[in-house]
């Protein structure tokens, strides 16, 4: 446990699009340990969501050092990227993101699916991990027939079948009403206590940061504060 789950170390990134270049990140370094809360704020387009897509190994920086589990990214290939990111972190979108056809069981299991894990084990671990978010009862239902915040928990669900270190969670609450909202973020929160789970959320919502441990501010690009 003694690595930081995450570490961004004077990290930038910068988009190029057609002889056009956007700085989205201008240096930020960061460490997010173990078993952390954090909220990740800031106005649109600060860079909030590349900060995110780094520390989730979706992209790598331009310039800078990030280590996720103490592994230096820069020097993995794009197939040793995939796997620590399938082994370390857990995603959750603002719209869920599952696939509309597929039961919320199967939705739950497919990332075990890339770790190749057998069909037998994977039903369980995803029906397990449904009970873990109260929808042991939903099994066999498919997105269109659960509520919104059903649905978010069957994408917590997904993330952490895998057992990940850190749950990355963009927004998680940007698309429910603000009760539903609420329970999912008990839900994170209680997963954070119960399985150590690091939680990092990026959010517009002030009462919804004002639940996480630790804030980072994040404004052009930087970090402008850290708070705990
Ligand atoms: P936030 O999540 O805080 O709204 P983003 O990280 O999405 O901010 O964006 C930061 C900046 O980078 C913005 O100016 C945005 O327009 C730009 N940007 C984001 N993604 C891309 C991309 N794929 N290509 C070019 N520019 C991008």
């Amino acid at each position: 446990m003694s690595d930081p789950a995450l570490e961004a170390v004077d990290v930038t990134r910068t988009y190029r699009m057609e002889g056009v270049e956007v700085d989205a990140l201008r240096g930020v370094s960061l460490r997010i340990d173990a078993g952390e809360f954090v909220a990740i704020v800031g106005p649109s387009g600060s860079g909030k969501s590349t900060l995110m897509h780094l520390l989730g190994c979706l992209d790598r920086p331009t310039s800078g050092a990030l280590r996720i589990g103490g592994r230096e990214v820069a020097r993995l290939s794009e197939g040793e990227l995939a796997e620590l990111r399938n082994a370390r972190v857990g995603f959750v979108f603002q719209s869920f993101h599952l696939l509309a056809r597929t039961s919320a069981r199967d939705n739950v299991a497919l990332p075990l699916v890339y770790r190749g894990v057998p069909r037998g084990e994977r039903r369980r671990r995803a029906a397990r991990a449904l009970t873990t978010v109260g929808l042991g009862h939903r099994l066999g239902h498919r997105p269109g027939q659960l509520s919104g915040g059903e649905q978010q928990r069957v994408a917590i669900a997904r993330a952490l079948v895998g057992e990940p270190r850190v749950v990355l969670a963009d927004e998680p609450t940007g698309n429910l009403d603000t009760r539903t909202g609420h329970e999912v973020m008990d839900l994170l929160e209680r997963l954070n206590a119960e399985q150590g789970v690091a939680v990092v959320l990026v959010t517009h919502e002030p009462d919804v940061a004002e639940r996480a441990r630790r804030r980072i501010h994040i404004r052009d690009g930087r970090v402008e504060r850290d708070v705990s």
